[in-house]
């Protein structure tokens, strides 16, 4: 079996299009534009380029976006000054503080600061907990976008084991519960998973991710799922971004595993588009949430 290829790209390129379409509309009946803030803290060459490809990607979708920069030796409390300020703007919905921040910033502390309303991230506490309990308000980017193409492919959650490698709070614990939880926005077949959750102290890994009807790889380790770890015809998601030689690959030895699994995602353009369409989603989202009555 070779497994299909699941265009992440062309499924991103979608999405975008229609939250064009829907944001043109939505600013052409209010003198309103949702508005996306980020902030970058230090000089990290991979963050500079995450925030300006969701910058062009916001003016692409006919967003709003400001650049807020600080120095890598700045005080927490510059940081949480400058939150506060974006808290209080109304022309801001969304706010983005761009990770890692630098060692001596608690990142949680700059989170927890982020107003929930505007926190299209997701990773606020009160916002995390919300999708704990299956009454989300923003879903964090990655896992959404990974939900959004399994639903626009047809490929059915509801019932099926799934194995996640990878507790982060970005992306393998959020995962996880959207997969574990009663319904999606997407409807109850995007939910309703057997799920497993692994990390660097499972053991017998190979043995579990094996059982996986839908593996989802968000490590951080390039080509660590090998073929022998998944079962035939599996639904296999590789999250992962790793640089190797100035090339990227993700954590799933692709070529082998395209070999045995049912359908499989590639690295680049495979999750890292749908992760910028979902942060559109949520910037709007967002914009609506605090103009319900504009
Ligand atoms: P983290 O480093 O925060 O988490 C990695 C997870 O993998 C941890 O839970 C860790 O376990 C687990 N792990 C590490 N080694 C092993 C091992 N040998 N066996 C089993 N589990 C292991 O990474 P993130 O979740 O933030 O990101 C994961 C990958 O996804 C990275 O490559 C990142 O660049 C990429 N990424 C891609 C995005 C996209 O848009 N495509 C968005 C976000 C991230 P433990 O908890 O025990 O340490």
């Amino acid at each position: 079996m070779v497994a299909t290829i699941l265009d992440g790209k062309a499924i991103a390129s979608q999405i975008r299009e229609e939250l064009a379409e829907e944001v043109a509309k939505w600013t052409a009946k209010r003198a309103i534009t949702p508005c996306l803030a980020a902030v970058l803290v230090g000089d990290h060459p991979a963050s500079e380029v995450y925030v300006r490809s969701k910058r062009r990607a916001c003016e692409q979708a006919g967003l709003e976006s400001q650049l807020h920069r600080l120095s890598g030796d700045c005080r927490e409390s510059d940081l949480l000054e400058l939150v506060d300020r974006m808290n209080r703007d109304p022309a801001v919905h969304g706010i983005l503080v761009q990770l890692p921040l630098p060692a001596h910033i608690h990142e949680s502390k700059i989170l927890d600061a982020i107003n929930p309303m505007k926190d299209v991230d997701a990773f606020h506490a009160e916002n995390v907990g919300r999708i704990c309990q299956g009454r989300p308000r923003y879903l964090p980017c990655t896992p959404h976008g990974i939900v959004q193409l399994l639903h626009r492919t047809g490929i059915k959650v509801s019932g099926k084991q799934a194995v996640v490698i990878g507790r982060s709070d970005i992306v393998g614990k959020p995962m996880a519960m959207m997969l574990m939880n009663r319904d999606s926005t997407l409807g109850p077949a995007c939910a309703n998973a057997t799920v497993t959750v692994c990390h660097s102290r499972t053991a017998g890994l190979g043995d579990i991710t094996r059982q996986a009807d839908l593996l989802v790889a968000a490590i951080g380790r390039p080509r660590f799922v090998t073929a022998d770890m998944v079962k035939p015809g599996a639904v296999v998601i590789d999250v992962g971004i790793n640089r190797v030689d100035d090339q990227l690959v993700g954590d799933v030895d692709f070529e082998p595993v395209k070999q045995v699994a049912g359908h499989i995602t590639p690295v680049p353009g495979g999750v890292g588009p749908l992760t910028v369409a979902m942060l559109l989603y949520n910037t709007l989202l967002a914009a609506k949430l605090q103009h319900t009555s504009a």
